[in-house]
């Protein structure tokens, strides 16, 4: 064994810059912040290389003096911690002291900076570590740090440098936090001198978004407000169809420092279930305000995580802010304008009967001529929309006058549950029963597959299968949440043949069963006798479903939680609950699904995160119509 011996500095150094300095990405976060706490409200950013070459960040804040332009590369100097109490109440980005002389020692470092009171500023090279003498420089007031070559003096780490691109990618990631968390800076980002990104200070977060994201995303994001007496969320949300394979698009700041956060991570999750696919994540930016004595921020050399001092409170409190408000919040998916460029459908898809038989074609009257106010045009093509749905043709005029074959599956499926089965189904037009102005007055059932409702001011159209699979499933859940399911006992127990693997699962999972309103028996060494069965799946064969849940149960062993089984599981009853594409519905079927529309949380998309209805405003039609 070789003798024992103090490590020297310049080692120290290099060993502290594997933490802190991970990629030309680290070193732009690094000097943000410093430029940052430094007061800084105007910071350029220009990149050479994807940071390889250089990473220059100018700023306008206080500057360093002349006298401490070395000391801040000195290892554990620091101007933002005097003593050990400040640790504990840090409201600074920065407080290590570690960062300046990490990265000076795997790279080149040239500084200049000058103070407001300063006649002139100051310059220093650092290369490797070793620092030249400052010398007195021309400068504004503000710092200019330019890093060239990074880790040139450390080979094995620069052979671990990505492409170009993706180090850049790396480096707008930073970018993009920081400009988040500090809407009131001025922000630019060059590569290769060319602007990348240029965010004026004072802009609203909403309009950053759109910058750094994508416009369409920021018109959708939905504010969310929070404040408890300790904790205060702010932050906007995007509604379901926005939603991403991956959690990079869930922004989380605490005290205005980007974190990542497991227990916050599942709190957004948590707060979105049932309205996303499960491979599907949320996009949210959620900004955390918390007393800086109740987080720990030095737990990690970046700090990019935490430690709360009340972890489950904050779990609570995002969750409840996000939920509260997606619950609260009509997320039925707006048809966007160009999605109703004319022209865009095929003549058959077109509801083109009906329009031959409507007493009034709104599209003939041009205002223009006409003069009338957009109150009265909206009430005249309302009345016109009513009419239109009044005057659908009787059964046996159905035929369309303009040669076109109407596709109306129902024309030849037969009615389901109708008792008169096998009769032809002329396309519905109906009329709901109820003088309700919330609920839709008329509908009509397309393709047996969509029902299309008129309202107050515009039309849905709606997704039989995903609407009624939401409303089923909130019916289970609500029953779930109570206790278990309602079980209707059976008369005549059905069978099923099981495995022996099978009977073991069910054994397993007898808790599960329970509460899903399932109660079977043995009935034999190979069959099972299912004795009741839920209620609300009377239109559901209890062996067949008894089959599929033990497919799922054996191939989701041990890997979820009991949860979320049982989250799965009624997911799967919905499903199979619920009509299908192309089953033709009643009148009741109809009335009643479009009545518990209103009734049911998060009606506008099914538990699979699929938009149910899409909705289709009298502003919108007018639009396309060139009417306004
Ligand atoms: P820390 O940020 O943890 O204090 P750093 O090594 O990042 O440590 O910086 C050391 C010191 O250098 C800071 O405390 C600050 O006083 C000074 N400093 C660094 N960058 C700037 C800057 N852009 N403007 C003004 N002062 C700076
Ligand atoms: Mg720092």
């Amino acid at each position: 064994m070789a003798k024992i011996a103090e490590l020297p500095q310049h080692l120290v150094n290099k060993i502290a810059a594997g933490e802190v300095v991970e990629r030309p990405a680290s070193v732009v976060k690094e000097l943000l912040e410093n430029s940052l706490d430094a007061g800084a409200m105007r910071i350029t950013v220009d990149i050479e290389d994807g940071g390889k070459r250089l990473i220059r960040i100018s700023d306008n804040g206080s500057g360093i003096s002349f006298e401490e332009l070395t000391l801040a590369f000195a290892p554990h100097a620091t101007s933002k911690i005097l003593k050990e109490d400040d640790l504990y109440s840090i409201a600074t980005m920065g407080f290590r002291g570690e960062a300046l002389a990490s990265i000076a020692s795997v790279s080149q470092v040239e500084i200049i900076s000058r103070q407001a009171d300063a006649i002139e500023g100051g310059r220093l090279e650092i290369s490797g570590g070793h620092h030249a003498e400052p010398l007195p420089s021309p400068s504004a007031v503000g710092t200019v740090i330019s890093v060239r070559n990074l880790f040139f003096n450390t080979p094995a780490r620069r052979k671990f440098l990505r492409a170009v691109n993706t180090e850049m990618g790396h480096i707008t990631e930073q970018f993009t936090r920081i400009a988040l968390a500090n809407p009131e800076v001025h922000l630019i980002l060059t590569h290769n001198g060319r602007k990348v990104h240029e965010l004026p200070a004072g802009q609203s977060l909403r309009d950053r978004l759109g910058i750094l994201f994508s416009n369409p995303l920021a018109q959708d994001l939905i504010p969310i407000e929070r404040n408890d007496r300790e904790i205060k969320i702010t932050g906007l949300i995007a509604p379901p169809q926005h939603a991403r394979s991956g959690s990079q698009w869930q922004y989380i700041f605490l005290n205005g420092r980007h974190i990542r956060d497991r227990f916050i991570g599942h709190a957004i999750r948590e707060s979105y279930r049932g309205l996303l696919a499960p491979n599907r994540q949320p996009v949210v930016f959620l900004f955390i305000q918390l007393a800086p004595d109740a987080v720990d921020v030095n737990v990690h050399p970046a700090k990019t995580e935490v430690r709360f001092s009340n972890s489950n409170a904050v779990h609570s409190e995002v969750l409840a802010a996000i939920r509260d408000r997606l619950l609260s919040t009509d997320l039925s998916v707006p048809v966007s304008d160009q999605a109703l460029e004319p022209g865009a459908d095929s003549p058959a898809s077109v509801v083109r009967p009906v329009r031959t038989h409507g007493q009034a074609d709104v599209a003939m009257l041009p205002d223009r001529e006409t003069g009338e106010s957009k109150e009265e045009r909206q009430q005249r093509v309302r009345q016109a929309m009513a009419d239109f749905f009044k005057g659908a043709p009787p059964p046996s005029s159905s035929r369309p006058v303009d040669g076109h074959r109407p596709s109306y599956r129902s024309q030849t499926s037969p009615v389901r549950s109708h008792g008169q089965e096998d009769v032809a189904m002329p396309p519905d037009v109906r009329e709901i029963p109820v003088s309700d102005p919330e609920p839709p007055h008329r509908y009509l059932q397309v393709h047996n597959t969509y029902l299309v409702a008129e309202t107050e001011n515009g039309i849905l159209i709606i997704d039989q299968h995903a609407l009624h699979e939401r409303v089923i499933y909130e019916q289970l859940h609500r029953q779930v949440s109570q206790g278990a399911l309602v079980c209707q006992r059976r008369l005549i127990p059905e069978t099923l043949e099981v495995t022996a693997k099978q009977m073991a699962a069910l054994e397993n999972a007898a808790d599960i069963l329970k509460e899903l309103g399932i109660l079977t028996e043995p009935f034999g060494p190979r069959t099972i006798a299912i004795q009741g069965f839920p209620s609300l799946l009377d239109k559901v064969q209890p062996a067949a479903f008894l089959a599929d849940l033990l497919d799922v149960l054996i191939s989701q062993s041990g890997n979820v939680s009991k949860e979320q089984l049982l989250h799965e599981l009624l997911d799967m009853m919905a499903c199979k609950a619920a009509v299908k594409a192309g089953d033709a519905l009643t009148d009741e079927e109809i009335c009643s699904l479009l009545a518990q529309r209103d009734q049911v949380e998060r009606s506008s998309n099914c538990p699979h995160g699929r938009p149910t209805t899409i909705r289709l405003s009298l502003d919108q039609l007018e639009k396309q119509f060139k009417r306004t």
